[in-house]
């Protein structure tokens, strides 16, 4: 149990159309790795590749070592968790849980103490002779973990299997995923549209696009250094703001295309009149704080209680983001301080990071 999974240009057409592009992709045994990226780039399709549900058109998928590009998924020794959990209403939680192993001809006895250990994993002990329709949707889903548990698969491949609970619930889920992932010490790969669950529970993060793997690492790793615009504002949220800016004549600061001209110092050097995109979190536009600054009259204020998020009324808007609660702001100037360290310039054409 628990095996490396490896893609060498795994490439995938549904007829004319080019859904992934040259994928290479290693996941170590015990990994816990999401695919995450905007609606249509390519992340289910890649999942449904490794589990085998759809064929690639050329490149290799290896599984412990072992090429199965070309094998069935009931070959693969892979085990599946979708969103829609797909329980089977007439049985009992333990009958759900045990259903693979009925198949495998494993007797009654066996079963159940099978589905008892199972069940004390995933947390559902008092819930064994439950049928689906009387759990939670949070129970359905720990349900359809079990059921997965259950098979000792070679690794977990998870499509949005959280997306139809609600937000505190979904909050808890992704621990306690991550908690069993550990727990079992799988290989775990986990489909996302959401950056924060990809962020939160990964080791490893791979930003799709279009069918190109942008950027993949941990996950600060790519907060911390993206390579093009797509990612820096792909991961983050709020999302980075990118102002248009030309380098100055000492290479070392750059003109916003802001009210007042303001002029941003960073690290490192650029050729003087380079037209860039200047990309700077909400977070490190800093209230009050010194040196190299910009002012911005306030639109609005957010005020969440951890954090107050002021938008300005620029076009296009800056956000700042901030612990302080900003009271009495709203259509003031604010004058925000950033640290070069924390300057992101970008190719205004490619969107390549230029830092
Ligand atoms: P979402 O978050 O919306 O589920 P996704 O990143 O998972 O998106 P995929 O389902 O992998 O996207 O689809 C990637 C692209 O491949 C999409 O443009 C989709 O329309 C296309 N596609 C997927 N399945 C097929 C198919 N069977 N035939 C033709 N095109 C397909």
């Amino acid at each position: 149990m628990t095996a490396q999974i490896e893609l060498n240009k795994v490439e995938k057409h549904y007829g004319a159309f080019h859904a992934l592009k040259s994928i290479d992709l290693t996941i170590p045994k015990g990994q816990f790795v999401a695919l995450v990226g905007p609606s249509g780039c390519g992340k289910s399709t890649l999942l449904r590749t490794i589990a085998g549900l759809e064929g690639i058109s050329d490149g290799h998928i290896a599984i412990a070592g072992k090429d199965v590009s070309h094998m069935p998924p009931r070959k693969r020794d892979l085990a599946m968790v979708f969103q829609s959990y797909a329980l089977y209403p007439h049985m009992t939680v333990a009958e759900n849980l045990a259903y693979s192993l009925r198949i495998k001809g494993v007797n009654k006895k066996e079963r159940r103490k099978k589905a008892e250990e199972i069940a004390r994993i995933t947390g559902l002990e008092e819930l064994l002779d439950r049928l689906p329709r009387q759990l939670s949707g949070g129970q359905r889903q720990r349900v359809a973990m079990g059921r997965a548990v259950i098979r000792e698969p070679e690794a977990f491949l998870f499509d949005e299997p959280l997306s139809n609970l609600d937000a505190a619930l979904r909050v808890n889920m992704r621990a306690e995923v991550r908690k069993l992932h550990d727990r079992l010490g799988a290989t775990s790969v986990y489909v996302t549209h959401d950056q924060v669950e990809a962020m939160t529970m990964a080791d490893h993060v791979v930003v799709l696009r279009g069918g190109v793997i942008e950027q993949q690492g941990a996950p600060l790793e790519l907060y911390d250094r993206p390579v093009n615009r797509f990612v820096a504002g792909f991961i983050g949220s709020p999302a980075m703001n990118f102002i248009e800016g030309t380098i100055e004549a000492d290479g070392k600061s750059v003109k916003l295309a802001l009210p007042g001209d303001p002029i941003i110092a960073f690290e490192g050097t650029r050729p003087a009149g380079e037209k860039v995109e200047v990309g700077m979190r909400p977070e490190h536009l800093l209230p009050g704080g010194s040196g190299s600054s910009l002012t911005i009259p306030v639109s609005l204020v957010e005020r969440t209680g951890a954090l107050s998020y002021v938008v300005s009324d620029t076009d296009p808007p800056v956000t700042v983001s901030s612990t302080d609660r900003m009271e009495g702001i709203e259509r003031q100037q604010l004058t925000v301080a950033i640290e070069p360290k924390r300057v992101h310039l970008f190719a205004r054409e490619s969107g390549e990071a230029l830092l």
